[in-house]
């Protein structure tokens, strides 16, 4: 299925394409910015709503500050000084967001226009989203062929798959900024989500969000979410780290190399919940402690009313030898795959 949703500035026509699964679970994404549109999933009782924040007009989408359902690289998250050295070459990167680059800079894979295929294989449904990111694009070197396929099984799973190569010695931490609502009400906060993430440490971040280079202990911290809780009994909390980033969360859990899931997310009311599965070192959660909707959108969000969760490299690697790293060198393929589990209890 694939019907317009609008047109960009440049004349390039957007298209809504769907996957669909007999479980019926539906699955949304657009040309512009490889955007995830819609995540409608039943609940325990068969009540499909979307639980991904989403806007119906693509001027929606093209105001929008949050990343709202989009794909964002090249380099995921912030990088200090807009600025990284490769090779003893130094690279100055677009600044977005004080002087930092941000989420790929002021055109990042976000705001870019993917081709989309659809095709169907013994794995499941998938959408083929594809982009060339050229030589010098947001000041990054090398031409970066990106491939991502987004896949619904029968299993209900949603897998995406990210594979990209360049011409030149490069940077690339990929990730997929949905904000979830497991209620499908996005109305309603996220607080009383039930939260389980396996990690024991995250990246410490100071009063601009940049890693100190520090991996800090859970243990004792309002951070500290190895065993199920409600994601909101953080936010608002006085522990500094959280009072930097704004008062809830935004932070990177680092993953233990054994993992086997790496979070789980709960809304006891509808009985939603999503197991998420990865193969990069971290994930990075955001609980929307800025969302908020241009003053023209038909649809609004507001802090905490959704949670991103975003499977990636920590933010500002290229600056932390010691973080797992972003390189990726010439005619060498990037992978990742992250995986999300639709499941419901009573
Ligand atoms: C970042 C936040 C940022 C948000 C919207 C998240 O991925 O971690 O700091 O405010 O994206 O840009």
């Amino acid at each position: 299925m694939k019907s317009k949703f609008g047109v960009l500035p440049n004349g390039k026509e957007v298209y809504v394409f769907s996957l669909r699964n007999s479980n019926g679970i539906e699955v949304s994404a657009i040309n512009y910015g490889g955007i995830i549109t819609q995540i409608s999933v039943p609940d325990a009782h068969g009540v499909s709503k979307n639980i991904v924040a989403g806007f119906s007009s693509l001027d929606d989408y093209q105001c929008d500050a949050n990343y709202i359902g989009a794909l964002v690289g090249r380099c995921a998250n912030r990088i200090n000084h807009a600025s990284f050295e490769l090779n003893s070459h130094m690279y100055q990167l677009s600044v977005n967001h004080g002087d930092i680059h941000h989420h790929g800079g002021i055109c990042g894979f976000n705001s870019v226009y993917w081709e989309i295929q659809k095709k169907s294989t013994s794995e499941g449904k998938i959408l083929e989203l594809q982009y060339l990111s050229k030589d010098g694009e947001e000041g990054y070197p090398g031409n970066l062929h990106v491939t991502v396929l987004y896949i619904l099984t029968e299993n209900n799973e949603f897998i995406i798959r990210y594979r990209a190569i360049s011409d030149k010695d490069t940077i690339v931490n990929l990730t997929q900024h949905s904000y979830f609502n497991l209620q499908g009400d996005f109305t309603k906060t996220i607080h009383s989500h039930l939260l389980k993430i396996p990690s024991n440490k995250f990246v410490a971040v100071d009063s601009h969000a940049i890693p100190t280079g520090e991996m800090e202990k859970v243990d004792g911290t309002p951070l500290d979410y190895r065993n199920t809780k409600e994601i909101g009994s953080a936010i608002g909390n006085q522990y500094q780290q959280i009072v930097n980033v704004g008062g809830g969360i935004d932070h990177s859990f680092v993953i233990d190399d054994n993992a086997l899931q790496v979070l789980q997310l709960i809304d006891k009311n509808s009985g939603r919940q999503i197991t998420v599965f990865t193969t990069e070192p971290g994930i990075h959660i955001y609980t929307g402690n800025f969302l908020q909707t241009h003053t023209d959108s038909a649809i609004e969000f507001t802090p905490y009313s959704a949670v991103a969760i975003e499977t990636q490299h920590f933010p500002d690697s290229i600056h932390h030898p010691h973080f797992p790293s972003v390189v990726l060198r010439k005619n060498e393929e990037y992978t990742s795959e992250t995986k999300y589990v639709f499941t419901s209890i009573k």
